[in-house]
């Protein structure tokens, strides 16, 4: 089976909008194959997004307005937009555009049939689908993955669902010029309630009933809820023309632009969903731009900047009010409309507006709700906004080094605090040992380039140091094995499996044997020399502040890192995937050995940090990287066409 350089896997919105930009910025030589189960007519989507004049698809838009409507029990509000339209765009007119150039490429294959799991082994990554496995340098994915659904911690799942029919009336009701955004004059069923019209004429309209909620209604629930309220508040006789059924995820999971080191994800896998919203397209537009440009000009996949965490922030006091107090959602929508354009409120939400105007906009609001949020929702906001820091490899590489070594000699001096007591001197070799383990960590980091990312001298160096000062050891010696090791974990070949024996004690000694040398041996012994006569440090502090430290680190990392995951039995992976997890909680495991025992996850995931292991602890479990129901999968069986 021939190689591609890129498989398009699932070629929906954010797989087709991808293939445009491709074709757009230049494929060249390259081969890309395209999967998906099937690209008929679906008749299924309206898709609708704001922009200027020469936004991207305006012009294969079929209807557009300048003005929006909303309605409360109390007032209707109608405001002009000044900046942008609000376009349609039937998903079949937009697959039709992209398909036409699609087949016209020579070098894009496409391929109908069920996927069934993508993933990445020693040959590079790879999709299976019902005609057999395709393999290719890249895999760009919008089939919901397992790996990439792995954060557990969602906190707020809510789901935008709706269900809509697109009716033709027997007379004029609608204005062609004004769409309704949101007409809240129906019962709330249980989260923050609404109908949607879109007017295409006076007479036809995609009219639809929307909940913004954690339980989700049938699309039989929805379209008898859209049909009261045409018959309520239009008072018409129609005749139903098409249906329309959405559940969209709008929970506040930290999705990842990555599945694995070459399989990337787009759409809503790849968090180009706004979670406030449910808005999907333009989004997709601009984030699939910059990946196409990077790919037509690297021939890689790269990840692209995220937008500022503050937009990650407001999202999830919204989702936080949305989930916790619907209620005061309503309340919340008319202040914001009331008192801001909406072109403010799209530019906001298209996270394009500065500091001054959000608080401008926030100092409008009923804020009361949204501070009470804050305790729950800033806590997960600093740790998301701590991945994001530039260097932080480097500052985090920096500050283990050196606080090991202050630990070292403060202990060896007898100048830490409380030193001669039982429980000070204790608590002083546990940190030690602690970050002694963070120094081999720290030097594994090297080994996979994530210290300097981009910077293989300042990894080789700062590696080297952080293995010879640890124990002597030689870190291209480790280096080459460590690989291996990821190539072939728990193989004969693998140089840190068990030779033959695999006891817990007789592994650590074949273990830790197979990496001495005499220069090792040659350099422990003149520290200790220098420490015992040079210094004249006594011997018991010497043994209890750095070798004990040392010894005890080294089976915390051959337990945690070796054994636990890769000791004979059923692993959650094959091939470079043969691993099991240590699944804590990760203030717990950080503790026990710095996330290295979210280990199927290191295998999955050798591009992490060991900082970001904890983000997608779980794709060892349950949840392996084949695979699942997908939100939008149920999406698509549920339409039907009246
Ligand atoms: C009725 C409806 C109306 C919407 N309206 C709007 C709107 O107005 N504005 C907006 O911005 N967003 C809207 N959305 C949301 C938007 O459609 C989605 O967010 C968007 O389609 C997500 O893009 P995606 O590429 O992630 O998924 P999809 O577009 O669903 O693409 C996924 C693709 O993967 C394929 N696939 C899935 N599983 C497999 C498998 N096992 N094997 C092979 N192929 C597979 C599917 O066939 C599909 O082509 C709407 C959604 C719905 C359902």
């Amino acid at each position: 089976m021939s190689r591609y350089d890129l498989i398009v896997a699932g070629a929906g919105l954010g797989g087709l909008s991808f293939l445009w930009h491709l074709l757009e910025a230049g494929i060249g030589a390259r081969r890309v194959l395209v999967l998906d189960r099937s690209l008929d007519v679906r008749g299924d989507r309206t898709w609708c997004f704001w922009g200027d004049d020469k936004a991207e698809f305006s012009s294969t838009a079929n209807t557009s307005w300048h003005l929006a409507a909303l309605t409360f029990e109390d007032e209707t509000l109608t405001k002009e937009m000044l900046e942008h339209r609000y376009y349609c765009i039937s998903s079949d007119a937009f697959r039709a555009k992209v398909l036409a150039r699609i087949n016209a490429c020579e070098n894009i294959t496409v391929i109908e049939s069920n996927i069934r799991e993508i993933g990445e082994d020693e040959s590079g990554p790879y999709v299976v689908n019902d005609q057999g496995r395709w393999e290719a340098d890249w895999v760009l994915q919008s089939v919901r993955l397992g790996a990439s659904d792995a954060s557990r911690d969602v906190r707020y799942p809510v789901r935008q669902h709706f269900g809509g029919l697109e009716i033709q009336t027997e007379t004029p009701v609608f204005d062609p010029q004004c769409f309704t955004m949101m007409d809240f004059r129906v019962e709330q069923q249980g989260g923050v309630s609404f109908v949607y019209i879109l007017p295409f004429a006076p007479d036809r309209a995609l009219v639809e009933h929307t909940v913004f909620s954690v339980n989700t209604m049938s699309p039989g629930e929805h379209y008898a809820l859209t049909e009261a309220y045409v018959q309520e508040r239009l008072g018409v006789q129609y005749d139903i023309k098409r249906r329309e059924f959405g559940d969209l995820p709008m929970d506040d999971r930290a999705p990842d632009q990555q599945s694995s080191a070459h399989v990337f994800n787009v759409g809503i896998v790849g968090g180009h969903i706004k979670p406030s919203t449910g808005y999907t397209f333009a989004r997709v537009q601009r984030r699939t731009r910059a990946m196409a440009a990077a790919f037509a000009a690297t021939g890689r996949l790269k990840r692209i900047p995220d937008a500022p965490i503050r937009f990650a922030f407001y999202d999830r006091l919204l989702l936080r009010l949305l989930h916790d107090k619907p209620e005061v959602g309503l309340t919340v929508f008319q202040a914001l409309f009331k008192r801001n354009s909406v072109d403010r409120v799209f530019r906001f939400l298209d996270e394009r507006t500065t500091l001054h105007e959000e608080l401008s906009m926030f100092l409008k609001l009923p804020f009361w709700p949204f501070i009470s949020g804050l305790p729950a929702v800033l806590p997960r906001i600093f740790t998301q906004w701590l991945t994001k820091i530039p260097h932080m490899g480097l500052m985090l590489a920096t500050g283990i080094l050196m606080t090991w070594v202050m630990a070292i000699g403060l202990g060896l001096a007898g100048w830490h605090p409380g030193a001669g007591s039982l429980l000070s001197d204790g608590l002083w070799i546990t940190l030690t040992t602690f970050l002694s383990t963070g120094v081999f960590i720290t030097a594994h980091e090297c080994m996979h380039g994530l210290v300097a990312p981009g910077s293989p001298r300042i990894n080789r160096a700062i590696g080297w140091f952080a293995t010879w000062s640890y124990a002597g050891l030689s870190y291209d010696a480790l280096n080459r094995a460590h690989h291996v090791h990821h190539a072939k974990p728990a193989t004969e070949e693998d140089p840190d499996y068990h030779r033959g024996n695999p006891n817990i004690v007789r592994w650590y000694i074949d273990f830790m044997s197979q990496y001495s040398t005499w220069k090792q041996w040659a350099w422990m012994s003149a520290l200790t020399l220098t420490f015992i006569a040079a210094l004249s440090l006594p011997i018991e502090r010497v043994l209890l502040f750095w070798a004990v430290p040392l010894v005890v680190s080294t089976v915390q990392l051959f337990v945690v890192g070796t054994w636990l995951p890769h000791r004979p039995g059923k692993y959650l992976g094959d091939g470079p995937l043969r691993a099991r997890t240590l699944d804590l909680h990760p203030i717990l495991s950080l503790l026990a050995c710095f996330h290295f025992g979210y280990h199927y996850e290191h295998h999955a995931r050798p591009d992490l940090p060991w900082w970001r292991l904890w983000q997608v602890r779980g794709m060892g479990g349950e949840t392996r990287p084949q695979i699942l129901a997908d939100p939008t999968v149920r999406v698509s069986r549920a339409v039907s066409s009246g």
